[in-house]
């Protein structure tokens, strides 16, 4: 396809190497810009029903705004995306140590995950896409995880308005994996309203419960009745007020979902529509989870773009992912990569508009 590419200085960081960024266009009227910093996707335009481009999601213009802290604007989460209990977890009989950096849990791979290190990018112009592949070798004991592992993602923007994310991994040792992409969007205006009036539909009838530390109880819990049943499309701010004990735990959505695909070829995860831009997300994966995260606690962590305000809940993620602390629940799908196998995932976010 005739996409269009183009590569920019971002910044410079703090030892002197070079950020760039990327900007990915279909030639029919979506853009993407990409930084192999952090693997972090910082914008993406696409048309509203009346044919005008406009921002989707939150993020910043400068390398030095996601240098400082933000809570995980479109960033690459890994090794392991989400928490892992008591920062620990036993595989092969041997107990890992990972770095707890909230309160005793590991969130997202750590102080510093793959969101806040240099990828190395190449540029690929084939016949269907236009993509940025990012590499990182993550080595043995990073954050507490073994092995040295050989990470791989690639961002491609498709003619149908697509952005579809590819993850690869090898490793020289077992080691446990969970990637994902942390995007949050505002499918009206990237941020200066809240998400709350948009419809939400989600392919599944079980979602995982909580504690108050956000980890996973065990047990999958049926949708029906709770203010977690978006099997017909619903706006997300429909129940998200109500006096739920999982809603209160998440202080709103934060929870992950259970879906009713998983594996190749990926399966219809979620549905979003916003009836004032008409602008509508479809996401598709690999992945037997998703979690929703309503950007629940506003303040000086989430900021606009240019040093613009951000409302309360002005952006939601769908991170496609397995289910959070999966290493230390061994009912759950497997996390575990060993030597000679390769780890798959590839999350496509559709764009349309009605
Ligand atoms: C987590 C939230 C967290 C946010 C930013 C989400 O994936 O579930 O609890 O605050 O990421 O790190």
């Amino acid at each position: 396809m005739k996409g269009i590419l183009r590569e920019e200085v971002f910044g410079t960081l703090a030892d002197g190497r070079r950020a760039n960024l990327y900007t990915i266009s279909n030639g029919r009227g979506m853009e993407a810009k990409v930084t192999n910093y952090g693997g972090i996707v910082t914008s993406i335009k696409v048309p509203d029903r009346d044919g005008k481009p406009g921002e989707v999601v939150l993020g910043f213009d400068s390398l030095e705004e996601y240098l400082g802290p933000h809570p995980c604007y479109g960033a690459t989460i890994g090794r392991f995306a989400n928490r892992i209990g008591s920062a620990r977890f036993v595989l092969k009989g041997k107990e890992y140590r990972l770095t707890a950096n909230e309160g005793p849990n590991h969130l997202h791979g750590g102080r510093k995950g793959f969101d806040k290190v240099l990828w190395e990018a190449e540029t690929i112009l084939s016949e269907e896409d236009t993509s940025i592949r990012m590499r990182y070798l993550s080595i043995d004991g990073e954050e507490g995880y073994p092995g040295n592992l050989s990470v791989s993602v690639t961002f491609s923007v498709g003619e149908d308005d697509t952005l579809k994310v590819d993850y690869s991994a090898t490793t020289d040792q077992s080691t446990v994996l969970n990637l994902t992409n942390h995007s949050y969007f505002n499918l009206a205006d990237g941020g200066s309203g809240d998400i709350l009036g948009y419809e939400l539909q989600v392919e599944a009838n079980f979602f995982l419960p909580i504690n108050r530390a956000a980890l996973p109880l065990g047990p999958i819990r049926g949708i029906a009745g709770t203010p977690f049943d978006f099997r017909k499309p619903a706006p997300i701010g429909f129940r998200i007020h109500e006096k739920d004990e999982q809603l209160l735990f998440g202080e709103g959505y934060n929870h992950t979902f259970v879906l009713l695909g998983k594996g190749q070829p990926p399966a219809r995860a979620a549905t979003v529509r916003d009836p004032k831009s008409g602008r509508i997300l479809e996401v598709f994966t690999t992945e037997p989870g998703v979690q929703l995260f309503t950007a629940n606690f506003p303040g000086d962590m989430f900021r606009g773009r240019g040093g613009g305000f951000c409302p309360s809940r002005g952006g939601f993620c769908l991170e496609a992912q397995h289910y959070p602390d999966s290493p230390n629940h061994p009912e759950y799908p497997s996390t575990v990569l060993d030597p000679g196998e390769i780890y798959r995932q590839t999350t496509v976010y559709k764009f349309s508009s009605e």
